[in-house]
């Protein structure tokens, strides 16, 4: 019986996941909140979402403009329920993660993205050498909590399941930063971890990349952020990010995926219109 049901295993479809057909956009999850069509007649003046958004994500400028830094953004929904007037709503989007900060801050003309960040932002000259060091062999890295909850490191350990199988893409975890060609951190970075963070990014050999992994690393979150080593050269924001967006984020870095956030966000809020 146990030997029939290992050929059975050997035959049967495999649960894998499939990085070229998976979806930015997930029916089970909140994402980030967007605006909905009835923000096209402007916003009106209650204020209540910036006023209780817990990392001070969003900012509105007027009746018309609406800000959001989706690098601070928690994706916890308050700003959805609180709006007396359904003017957002949970998108379900939750590929929030760019090799450049910047990509994150975007900003809503009546509820319609403004579009000038679409154009590719060159990669920095760091970016460009780890790529071309990792892209067909992958890349192992060292993962250090720096003050944040664990949760990151659920979705990491996550990573490495039969579903997602980190390990296909050439990507592992090693025990010490000298064998690593990566340091994946999560967490604000409080006081006492900004050091042990740049020890072990100073014992690598070059070239090497720093990944923020979580919204507590891309920003802080709840948190003061303190100094990093360098600028990261990748950002997966979402609190925590799902093991199959931590996994697209890092090919996105390798060169295997082709992606910017806000073209990406762009057409998925046209899709739905
Ligand atoms: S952190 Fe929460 S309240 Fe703030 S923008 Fe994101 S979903 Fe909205
Ligand atoms: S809570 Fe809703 S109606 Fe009030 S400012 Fe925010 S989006 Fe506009």
């Amino acid at each position: 019986m146990k030997s029939l049901l290992e050929i059975l295993n050997f035959v049967k479809t495999k649960k894998v996941l499939n990085f070229e057909t998976a979806s930015p956009v997930h029916p089970n999850q909140r994402g980030i909140p967007v605006p909905t069509k009835q923000m096209s007649s402007g916003c009106g003046s209650c204020n209540l979402c910036e006023v209780n958004c817990p990392t001070k994500a969003i900012e509105r400028k007027g009746d018309s403009e609406f800000l959001v830094d989706y690098g601070k953004c928690l994706q916890c929904g308050d700003c959805v329920e609180i709006c007396p007037d359904a003017k957002l709503t949970n998108s379900g989007f939750i590929y929030v993660f760019s090799l450049h900060r910047e990509e994150f801050y975007t900003s809503y003309k009546n509820g319609i993205l403004q579009t000038s960040l679409h154009k590719s932002i060159p990669l920095t000259a760091n970016q460009e050498r780890f790529r071309k060091l990792t892209h067909k062999r992958g890349f192992l890295y060292r993962e250090v909590a720096a003050g944040g909850n664990n949760t990151v490191e659920s979705e990491l350990n996550a990573s490495f399941n039969s579903v997602f199988d980190s390990e296909r893409e050439g990507i592992r975890c090693v025990a010490s930063p000298k064998h690593a060609d990566a340091i994946v951190f999560s967490g604000p970075v409080s006081e006492n971890m900004a050091a042990p963070l740049e020890t072990a990014w100073n014992v690598m050999s070059e070239p090497k990349a720093l990944i923020a992994c979580g919204t507590e690393a891309v920003s802080g979150g709840l948190f003061p952020q303190c100094n990093l080593p360098k600028e990261p050269d990748l950002y997966i924001s979402g609190d925590p990010p799902r093991p199959d967006v931590i996994l697209q984020a890092f090919r996105l870095l390798l060169g295997r995926f082709s992606f910017q956030f806000q073209e990406a966000l762009h057409k998925f809020l046209e899709s739905e219109k």
